[in-house]
């Protein structure tokens, strides 16, 4: 939803908002999360369903979100479950088994624990905090799951390269992906990286560093922390995929945007980036070849799957990790034992119930 022309007073973004909540329900994502933060687009709000235990209690008043049962997937390895404490004779988690050559791209926005009056808030000032957020102790224990369980981070152009040069990849290869651009990219996830020894693409749209969310200064820090840089639109506008018969943006507005926000983020950090994610996770095969032509060598959509294909590098899929996953107690920040959910998404259990 947001474009250059939308950057005005926010009474008539609210209203702009509103008018697009009443026509679609997919782009009123995107709205919501305008109103906050430069956000993304469809299905990354709604959170995260609670997988096979249910919902989290006394998490802020969250709605409850059905549980989703793994043991709806066929094939299937048997996963102890671990489920919270006083769930008894809760059944071993089955999920199906991660196919060979699986490389998951999780994908993140921020690590904030919320505010202590956050239970005070309206639903809807709720939604818009935590909707693309993940709370640090979750972000943390993921890390260390991914540590204990063998797991090393890469870059997108370490794939790339894989693929274009045979260059080896780790046993247990994982891409962190973290959108937009927040002051904690450095205060709360580089140190988290470096006490690990792992990397993620930060993929920065250059309305964050408009909207005072993170500045240069953050980003050459990252940059120079070794992380990875990525690229996510000059505006944050989507330019694809924008439903109900909307026509894409114009070739001219594609090209400002793509190349615009490489040869911006390079006059800042002194490299160009080489992988963008797609804004709304909206693509097409005139932005993708666009992409391609600006000098990228990858793209992220928010297509669910933890498997890569070679031949679609600017089609790569990821792994949604939501803000109540295995969290019990939201303003705790406690969470389920053992991350059964977090788990389910490493096996490819999708946070949406059709796996899209
Ligand atoms: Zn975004």
């Amino acid at each position: 939803m947001p474009g250059p022309a939308r950057h005005r007073a926010r009474p008539l973004a609210v209203t702009a908002c509103l008018t697009v909540l009443a026509v679609v329900a997919l782009v009123a994502g995107a709205c919501a999360a305008y109103l906050t933060t430069p956000s993304h687009g469809p299905g990354q709000s709604g959170g995260s369903v609670a997988l096979a235990t249910p919902a989290p209690s006394g998490s802020g008043g969250q709605p409850s979100v059905g549980p989703t049962p793994f043991a709806s997937f066929s094939t299937a390895s048997a996963v102890p479950s671990s489920g919270p404490a006083g769930s008894p004779g809760a059944s071993p988690t089955i999920l199906p088994p991660i196919p060979p050559g699986a490389v998951p791209i999780l994908y993140y926005h921020r690590a904030e624990a919320p505010p202590p009056d956050y239970p005070s808030w309206s639903k809807a000032k709720q939604a818009a905090f935590i909707d693309y957020d993940v709370l640090p102790v979750a972000l943390a224990a993921q890390l260390d799951w991914l540590v204990a369980n063998g797991y090393t981070t890469i870059l997108p152009h370490d794939l790339v390269s894989h693929w274009n040069l045979g260059t080896p990849l780790p046993a247990k290869p994982v891409i962190l992906t973290f959108d937009d651009g927040f002051h904690d990219w450095v205060t709360t996830i580089l140190p988290m990286l470096q006490a690990r020894g792992m990397v993620a693409e930060f993929y920065l749209t250059l309305t964050a560093i408009a909207d005072g969310n993170i500045t240069w200064s953050e980003v050459q820090t990252l940059a120079s922390a070794g992380q990875g840089i990525g690229a996510h639109d000059v505006h944050h506008v989507q330019l694809a995929e924008l439903g109900q018969g909307r026509p894409d943006a114009s070739p001219a507005t594609m090209w400002a945007e793509v190349n615009g926000a490489r040869q911006t983020i390079f006059s800042h950090i002194g490299f160009y980036p080489d992988s963008m994610a797609y804004v709304g996770g909206g693509f097409s095969p005139e932005l993708e070849a666009m992409v391609k032509q600006a000098g990228y060598t990858s793209a992220r959509t928010i297509r669910r799957g933890i498997v890569q294909a070679a031949d679609e590098p600017f089609e790569l899929h990821v792994v949604r990790i939501g803000p109540y996953d295995d969290v019990t107690n939201l303003m705790a920040g406690t969470l389920r034992p053992g991350l059964p959910t977090f788990v389910a998404r490493m096996h490819g259990v999708s946070d949406r119930p059709t796996g899209g």
